[in-house]
This record gives C-alpha cells, sequence and structure tokens, in this order.
C-alpha cells in the first residue's frame, strides 16, 4: 500500500463491510445504531459512493424508529417524540396489562435519523416533524440548555446543537427558544477563547464545534467572519482562534484539549470550527494530511491514534477531515450540518 495515498476504494469496502454486518465490538453501542448507521451512510456520501446502499430499505428502516404520540394531546404530555436510537430501545406505546410505556426516543438519535433521510435523498416534509418540533420544547431548560431525553440526563452544549440541527434540517424553529439557547453558548465560551460543554467547564474541542455550529446554523454568526469584522461578533472570535490553531500539535495532528494527544476525530471538531471562521488556510493543512495519513487502516478506515485498529466513528471524522482539506475525489461537506454540501441542498 502506497502509505502516502488516501485509500478511498478500502474505506468504501470498510463502510460496507459495516452496512451489511456490524462487528460484535459494536454490540455495547447497540442502543446507538442510528448513530452508527449516520456514519456509515455520511461516510459512503463523502466517499461518493452512495450508490452502494438500499436508499429505499434504509429510509423504511429510519422510518419506523420515530416515536408518535397516540393521539394529539400526546404531544403536550411532557415526553419528546423523536426517534428510537434502535429497536431495542424501542417499546410498544401500551404494555401487556394497558399501561403506557413512555417514549425514549432522544434528540442526538433524532438528529441522526433526520441526517440519514436528507442524505438519501428522501423529503423530510412528508415525515410527521410537528410532533418532534412541538415536544421538543419539553427538552429545553430555563437556561437555554436541552437535555436529551424527557427522562432526564445531563444538560450542555451537545443536545443544543442536536436541537438546532434538527430545526435547521426541518426548516421549523418552534421547537427551541433561540435567545435562550443563544445565551447558553455565550456563556460556555471560557477566558481561553475556547468553550467548554457547560458555562465554566474545561474548554474543548468537540464543545467549540457544537457551539459555533449552533450558533451558525440559528443565524447568529456569519460565515467567515474573519474576512468580515470579526469584532463585531458576539463571540470572542479572535481567543477562539488562537485557541483553536494551539490545538494543533508538534505530529501535525488536534488534540482536543491542552496537554492531550493528538486524535484522528479532533481534525473535524477543530478544522470545522476553523473552516466556519474563515481561518482554516491558517492550520498546517499538510502537517495535519501527514498525521491522519499515520491514522489509516490498512484495511480501510482511520483509527483514533497512529498504528491502532479502525473503528467507525474515528473513520467518519477521518473522512470528514480528508474532505475539510479537500482530497480529490471527496464530496465537499457542509461543516456545520454534518453531511456533504450535495445532501444539504434544499435546507
Ligand atoms: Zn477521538
Amino acid at each position: 500500500m502506497d502509505s502516502e495515498v488516501f485509500q478511498r476504494d478500502k474505506h468504501v469496502a470498510f463502510l460496507e463491510m459495516m452496512y451489511q454486518l456490524l462487528p460484535h465490538h459494536y454490540q455495547t453501542q447497540e442502543i446507538n445504531r442510528l448513530t452508527l448507521a449516520y456514519f456509515v451512510v455520511s461516510g459512503l456520501d463523502l466517499l461518493a459512493a452512495l450508490d452502494r446502499i438500499d436508499k429505499d430499505a434504509v429510509a423504511d428502516w429510519v422510518l419506523s424508529l420515530q416515536a408518535h404520540p397516540r393521539n394529539k394531546a400526546e404531544v403536550n404530555n411532557g415526553q419528546f417524540y423523536g426517534f428510537c436510537g434502535s429497536r431495542t430501545s424501542q417499546f410498544p406505546p401500551e404494555d401487556d396489562n394497558g399501561a403506557s410505556n413512555p417514549s425514549v426516543s432522544n434528540l442526538a438519535s433524532t438528529y441522526c435519523a433526520l441526517a440519514i433521510l436528507k442524505i438519501i435523498g428522501y423529503d423530510l416534509s412528508s415525515i410527521d416533524s410537528k410532533s418532534i418540533s412541538m415536544s421538543m420544547r419539553n427538552l429545553q431548560q430555563p437556561d437555554g440548555s436541552f437535555m436529551p431525553i424527557h427522562t432526564g440526563a445531563e444538560t450542555d452544549l451537545r443536545f443544543v446543537y442536536c436541537a438546532a440541527a434538527i430545526c435547521h434540517m426541518l426548516g421549523n424553529w418552534s421547537g427551541m427558544d433561540k435567545e435562550k439557547a443563544k445565551e447558553y453558548i455565550l456563556n460556555c465560551q471560557s477566558y481561553d477563547g475556547g468553550f467548554g460543554l457547560t458555562p465554566g467547564a474545561e474548554s474543548h474541542g468537540g464543545a467549540i464545534y457544537c457551539g459555533i455550529t449552533s450558533l451558525r446554523l440559528m443565524g447568529f454568526l456569519e460565515e467567515d467572519i474573519l474576512s468580515k469584522n470579526a469584532s463585531s461578533s458576539m463571540v470572542n472570535v479572535p481567543l477562539l482562534l488562537v485557541w483553536c490553531l494551539q490545538r494543533q500539535a508538534a505530529d501535525g495532528g488536534f488534540q482536543g484539549r491542552p496537554n492531550k494527544p493528538s486524535d484522528t476525530c479532533y481534525a473535524f471538531w477543530i478544522a470545522s470550527v476553523l473552516k466556519i471562521l474563515g481561518g482554516h488556510k491558517l492550520m498546517d493543512q499538510k502537517a495535519l494530511r501527514g498525521f491522519l495519513i499515520t491514522c489509516q487502516s490498512e484495511y480501510g478506515g482511520f483509527s483514533k491514534f497512529p498504528g491502532d485498529l479502525p473503528d467507525l466513528y474515528h473513520s467518519y471524522y477521518g473522512f470528514t477531515a480528508f474532505s475539510l482539506l479537500e482530497e480529490p475525489g471527496l464530496n465537499s461537506l457542509r461543516a456545520e450540518l454534518g453531511m456533504t454540501d450535495l445532501a444539504a441542498i434544499g435546507i
């Protein structure tokens, strides 16, 4: 294998294998099956190989995971009616004794479901989006953050992003109080310019992605702000830019936090933010490509660290990173939505 070449065909074969059958190592991720499917479908789209899947079968499977209220009144019963992560987390609305089971659909699975449907060209206007939008309000907290599921869980920027991406894809923001969400995001920017997942938390590469992309999707942040008037932004852009650029380590890769080793996925989380701000030309693109190539598996896919075995998560973010680096043969990425520009047409 030519060690410097992006092995597109091997990556396509890797994803096709995951499409057919997930290795047993993914058993513990069963309830996140929609997320794993998103990595496969969006990955194949980035690699310009979406013809390898049965789009109708995928659409039927995704749609079968949507939770529906049994009647109009139920939309207001405090539950969230989105998509369940997998069949094992999808309970019938009533048990054998007639007692109702709560829906366990969640924001992350709903984002992945809608993204998959959009990528395969399914018309999102034909799904029951009203119950998603109306019931999503039950998840927003007084401080503007979101919890992922109505039964309660941690609330942080990850779920603000999922909610913003869902509203953006559906073209319906009634599920979110945007002003409150904006305030929450701005409170997450730290003294060092990065963003924590919650106000006051340590800055983190994943959190800056969620914060900046949410503001972008909500229309509060212009694209390429660095070439316009960065000082007019509600975000401290110069400090954030410095924080992002300082995450590129001596080996060329990006670390998620100071003093951490470079990791394939942060090439996506941080380079995406640089792209949106208009600062991606300031990173060392050649060095980043060099690091990513050391994480490319001879079997297809990417690993987290150089020389390790590949996994689906880091493979997908390896593909997105190569797309951001404009590798020939890859479709371009709409960084703030997590799908190709082609798939995002019409949103
Ligand atoms: Zn990682």
